[in-house]
């Protein structure tokens, strides 16, 4: 079986012409939706994550605002800028772009970020939500795992499904979207043990483990549906958590690194700053 291959850049651009829509209705109010990026440091990586959303964005007609602050910089000043574009009504999602360096405290200045404007969704208020079933603004990643999957068609009530990774961003919020979903959900990370006997029973696999070519065909079901969500660089090339190559031969549908999730990771945090803009402009009008 040679597997079918999921685009995700062809699923971005279907979201980004529904979302062309939203933001012509807000502007027609008066409302430009708006997007803050913060960026600390200059990881070349996180550099051109910062640029992809902010051309989304502008290919949209948002508005997008960018604050590069150097390395060096402390908790206290990002504080200090967090708060003020939470001030800003012209500003309706903001990131911080992750990694920081080490002297910042990750978590204090994602929970700084108003709840309402945390578009990444990694707010615990959010997070939270989601947990409880009542999801407001999602985390991308987990939900553009989940829009290439509803858009392939691929069932997932009453599957079985198996997460590589447990982190905060996207392991455990990818679980919690296919539990929400009616799969049975196994979540496995660096402490699991037998792991190949695990993912050889998913019908769909999400890799999110951050390990270049951490799955072998050896260890997926013939059939399955393989969401490799790793950016790893080898030797200057992108390489997904999925040996692409092999795997390929036994799945059923498997998504490319590059040109797979992490086209939709952006699309969705755009989907989430219009979604937010929305909110506002209803907030606003009531
Ligand atoms: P992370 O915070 O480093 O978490 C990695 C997770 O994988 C951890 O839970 C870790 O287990 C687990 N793990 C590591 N090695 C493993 C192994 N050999 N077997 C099983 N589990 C293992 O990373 P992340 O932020 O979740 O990101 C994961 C990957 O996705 C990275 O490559 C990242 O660059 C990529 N990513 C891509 C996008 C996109 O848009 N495509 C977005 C975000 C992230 P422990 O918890 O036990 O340490």
């Amino acid at each position: 079986m040679t597997a079918i291959i999921i685009d995700g850049a062809a699923a971005a651009q279907a979201l980004y012409a529904g979302l062309a829509a939203r933001v012509q209705a807000l502007k027609a109010r008066g409302v430009t939706p708006g997007l803050a990026t913060v960026l600390v440091g200059d990881d070349p990586a996180s550099r051109v994550y910062v640029r992809n959303k902010v051309r989304a964005c502008e290919s949209l007609g948002m508005h997008s605002e960018h604050r590069a602050l150097p390395a060096t910089v402390t908790t206290a000043e990002l504080l200090a800028e967090i708060a003020a574009l939470n001030a800003r009504a012209d500003i309706h999602g903001m990131i911080v772009q992750l990694p920081l360096p080490p002297q910042v405290e990750p978590a204090a200045l994602l929970q700084a970020i108003a709840p309402d404007k945390d578009v990444d969704g990694f707010h615990w208020r959010n997070l939270g939500a989601l947990a409880a079933g009542t999801p407001q603004l999602l985390p991308c990643t987990p939900a553009g795992v989940m829009h290439l999957l509803d858009r392939e068609g691929v069932a997932i009530e009453g599957q079985r499904a198996v997460v590589i990774g447990r982190s905060q961003q996207v392991g455990k919020p990818t679980a919690l979207l296919l539990i929400s979903r009616g799969a049975t959900v196994t979540v496995c990370h660096s402490k699991t043990t037998d792991l190949a006997a695990i993912t050889h029973e998913a019908d769909i696999l999400v890799a999110a483990a951050g390990r270049p070519r951490l799955v072998t065909a050896a260890m997926v079901k013939p059939g399955a549906t393989v969401i490799d969500v790793g950016i790893n660089r080898v030797d200057g090339k992108l390489v997904g958590d999925v040996d692409f190559a092999s795997v390929r031969e036994v799945a059923g549908r498997i998504t490319p690194v590059p040109g797979g999730v992490g086209p939709m990771t952006v699309a969705m945090l755009i989907a989430n700053t219009v979604t937010a803009a929305e909110r506002h402009a209803g907030a606003a009008s009531t």
